[in-house]
């Protein structure tokens, strides 16, 4: 999945963890695309068909969001917090599995379309390198424009969640008038 559907569910969490800035919440739910970035960057991950086991790997990613978990949990002396911010960064594997893999090799910015007559096969790792690939592939399906239709919405109706916490939250702070 792209960053607007990622993002959609940091604004939606918000309410969850109040303490947490939103922009830690929002980068938690695009981290492992940060690892797979700074992997690919260093040679890690990404070469050849091995896929991206380091950051998108289910095992590697429980052991990011654990790790999410208890550094916030810690910074925030907050339980809590650590355990969304944890969540975020695992709904970030969940989102992937239902739409990966993602035919954006194909997209083409003309005609903002990709080639789905060509499924790609799964490609997130279950352990490392060798082990079995899974993904449910509804990028595989769906067109370039359903797909950002899709994202946008789910964006929408996040900041949505956001806006009605954070517009509460300001009501309560202002002096009431006698
Ligand atoms: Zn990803």
């Amino acid at each position: 999945m792209g960053p607007f559907g990622h993002c959609a569910v940091g604004f939606a969490a918000k309410p969850a963890a109040p303490r947490v800035p939103l922009a830690i919440l929002l980068v938690s739910t695009v981290a492992l695309d940060i690892l797979a970035t700074a992997f690919g960057f260093a040679g890690i991950e990404g070469r050849g068909d091995a896929g991206f086991p380091w950051s998108h790997g289910l095992f590697m990613s429980v052991i990011w969001s654990v790790v999410a978990a208890l550094v916030i949990a810690r910074i925030y002396r907050n339980f809590r917090a650590g355990v969304v911010v944890g969540l975020l960064v695992f709904s970030h594997w969940l989102l992937d599995f239902v739409s990966h893999p993602i035919p954006f090799p194909s997209f083409s910015w003309s005609t903002w379309r990709w080639d789905y007559g060509h499924p790609l096969p799964s490609d997130l790792p279950l352990l490392f390198a060798s082990s079995p690939k899974v993904g449910l592939g509804l990028y595989n399906h769906i067109s370039a424009v359903e797909a950002t239709v899709l994202e946008l919405g789910m964006l929408i109706l996040g900041a949505a969640v956001y806006a009605r916490y954070a517009l509460k939250q300001k009501r309560n702070r202002e002096p009431h008038s006698v």
